[in-house]
């Protein structure tokens, strides 16, 4: 009876143990620190951030949507 009180007892601290350092192994794992792969730029038109991956291009400059790659940028001849 004894020895099988022995095995329980060493089962459950192989068990803390195991948790202990799955515990102390995750912090890093979980924050993985990321490169900032994702350039940001600026729309030509209306000025917002956002990911390069997203933008459009026109005539050399970037924009955050279509509609704006359509109007140009914010400084052309249709200024008021
Ligand atoms: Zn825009």
């Amino acid at each position: 009876m004894g020895k099988l009180l022995v095995l329980i007892l060493l089962i459950v601290a192989a068990v803390w143990l195991v948790r202990r350092a799955l515990r102390r192994a995750a912090p890093p794992a979980a924050a993985p620190a990321k490169p900032t792969s994702d350039e940001l730029v600026r729309c030509a038109q209306c000025g917002v951030l956002l990911p390069r991956a997203e933008a459009r291009m026109s005539a050399g400059a970037l924009y955050c949507s279509d509609e704006h790659a359509k109007i140009g940028p914010m400084s052309g001849p249709g200024k008021r």
